[in-house]
């Protein structure tokens, strides 16, 4: 078992430090990867990185909602969508989001569908090479 990131993940980063294992990674290049992802091998299910989250993005992987309804004004972030997003992380770097779409109070989304690229980040992706990017330093200030 492990813990999942999903669509919700606004890349504000807070999980990272909190993670005793080190198992959670920036999505890159942010386009193709918008979150943040969690290496299922190496999470120890510890729920450290649950309460960090802001915007509640993190869910045991049994728990991930497959009808999440929305509270009103969450931000997904997913490849397709047009939706325009600006914040801070942690760090206090700016994060701007392109693919994402503001929810509406009652709006109902399945969140399960992004179980499948937290372990397609470290299986066929980028996996823990992001660390030394560019992108992921800068986003730690
Ligand atoms: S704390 Fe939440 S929003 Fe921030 S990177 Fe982690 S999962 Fe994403
Ligand atoms: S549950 Fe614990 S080990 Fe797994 S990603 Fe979160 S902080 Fe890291």
């Amino acid at each position: 078992m492990t813990h999942i990131i999903t669509s919700l993940c606004l890349r504000d980063s807070g999980c990272v430090e909190v993670c005793p294992v080190d198992c959670i990674v920036p999505g890159v290049p942010q386009g193709d990867h918008p979150w943040y992802y969690i290496d299922p091998d190496t999470c120890i299910d510890c729920g450290a990185c649950v309460p960090a989250c802001p915007y509640n993005a993190i869910f045991p992987e049994h728990d991930v909602p497959a009808a999440y309804t929305a509270k009103g004004g969450e931000f997904i972030s997913r490849i397709g969508l047009t939706g325009h997003y600006e914040g801070a992380n942690d760090h206090g770097v700016k994060v701007v989001l392109d693919s994402t779409k503001q929810l509406a109070a009652g709006e109902v989304v399945d969140l399960t569908a992004d179980i499948k690229a937290n372990y397609d980040y470290f299986q066929s992706g980028p996996g823990y090479k992001a660390n030394d990017t560019d992108e992921a330093k800068s986003a730690r200030g």
